[in-house]
């Protein structure tokens, strides 16, 4: 039995290991579990993304090691992705890094900017992962409050005025998991004059930036003016086309970032199988049709769980993007006895707020990653626990 190191055991506890196990034993006890715990998009890549990679792999070029940056076309179709989507010119050059999904890029960057000790200001509640990058980067966590009167985007006048001024990253996600919150324009301008006044490199996490409900398209921070000269944007592969398992995203955005990205990965490995990355770029400069079906779907998900608890006298927002709800716990109850009544009771799978920080706590987050006829069943179950019956 060897010791692990300090780094090893100054990570944070994972918490979805955890659940995980917790909703594993009611499975393999025969209980039929509608698991919205996890953010883990259930629908199949599609189909033509599939044959480029079945394509790709026969094809010698992609046995070798790829380039240690990863293949040109792959960061010419992401440039060629941000143009058409967002009217964002991008230089495929010097302006893209191809990541191992975005968790990677988002766990590598505090380690390529930050010394020991250095700054880092994360949203509260927020998505689990980034305390592993502050972790691994020995850096010191501020964290920024989500309140719900703020819609969910922190109020930079909250923060003490020191602590902007030595904060050297931030981290920003929206549409935000957990909450469900979308960024406004004056939002993200407001945020560039910060970073820019402060020196602070901004990194906006858009893994959920092609679901938006309700007609709103999500914003690209790197759509605001200046922002290029403050920060960068993560962009995932994953929710967008249903490819989690393939674990391919991008960084994009200020040189100097993604140059310091890159330079790391090369400590640490070559890059994607380029099989993979033919398929990436086919997912970005392909069909699209999948991507606006993939959003609607999420919306009449989002509708039918929404309304469904509605009518139970459950006053529940609506999530704005992202696919998940963020539920107000009904009054007596932490998000943790409320997800474990939900589990135990109706055998419902949610994620306790509590696990996205100490903002947290008064929530649960689900997962709108079920068909419609499921999301009615859990509103049925639902319905029938004690504290719903009127
Ligand atoms: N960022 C957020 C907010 C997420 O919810 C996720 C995945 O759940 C990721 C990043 C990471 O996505 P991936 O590593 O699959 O690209």
């Amino acid at each position: 039995q060897f010791s692990t190191s300090q780094t090893l055991n100054n990570l944070p506890k994972q918490f979805f290991a955890s659940l995980v196990k917790k909703v594993g034993k009611y499975i393999e006890a025969g209980y039929d579990v509608i698991n919205l715990g996890q953010g883990n998009p259930d629908q199949a890549t599609p189909q033509h993304i599939v044959k480029k990679m079945q394509e790709a792999a026969a094809n010698p070029v992609n046995h070798k090691y790829s380039p240690f940056q990863g293949f040109r076309y792959l960061k010419q179709a992401a440039a060629d992705f941000y143009k058409r989507e967002y009217d964002v010119t991008i230089d495929p050059d010097s302006e893209v890094a191809i990541l191992f999904g975005g968790k990677a890029g988002l766990v590598e960057i505090p380690q390529c900017l930050l010394n020991p000790g250095d700054i880092m200001l994360v949203p509260d509640p927020g998505y689990p992962d980034y305390l592993s990058g502050v972790a691994l980067a020995k850096a010191e966590m501020i964290t920024m409050p989500l309140r719900e009167k703020n819609s969910f985007l922190p109020d930079y006048s909250e923060l003490p005025s020191d602590v902007i001024e030595s904060a050297k990253l931030m981290f920003l996600n929206y549409p935000n998991n957990p909450t469900g919150a979308a960024a406004t324009k004056e939002f993200f301008e407001e945020t560039v004059q910060l970073a820019s006044q402060n020196d602070i490199c901004v990194v906006h996490d858009f893994a959920y930036g092609a679901i938006g409900y309700d007609g709103n398209v999500p914003l690209s921070f790197l759509q605001i003016e200046g922002a290029k000269e403050v920060g960068i944007e993560i962009y995932t592969l994953s929710k967008t086309y249903n490819m989690a398992g393939w674990r391919v995203g991008f960084a994009v955005g200020n040189s100097s970032v993604i140059s310091a990205v890159e330079l790391l990965q090369d400590h640490l490995y070559c890059s994607i199988f380029g099989g993979i990355q033919e398929a990436a770029a086919e997912a970005l400069t392909g069909p699209q049709e999948c991507v606006r079906e993939l959003n609607h779907l999420y919306e009449r998900r989002r509708n039918v769980l929404i309304a469904g608890l509605r009518s139970l006298g459950w006053n529940v927002t609506a999530p704005k993007g992202s696919f998940f709800a963020w539920l107000k716990v009904p009054e007596g109850f932490t998000s943790t006895e409320f997800a474990d009544i939900l589990l135990e009771q109706a055998h419902i799978a949610v994620a306790p707020g509590i696990a996205f920080g100490e903002l947290g706590e008064g929530f649960v987050r689900v997962g709108l990653l079920t068909s419609e006829e499921r999301l009615e069943e859990a509103v049925r179950r639902i319905s029938e626990l004690a504290i719903f019956k009127k």
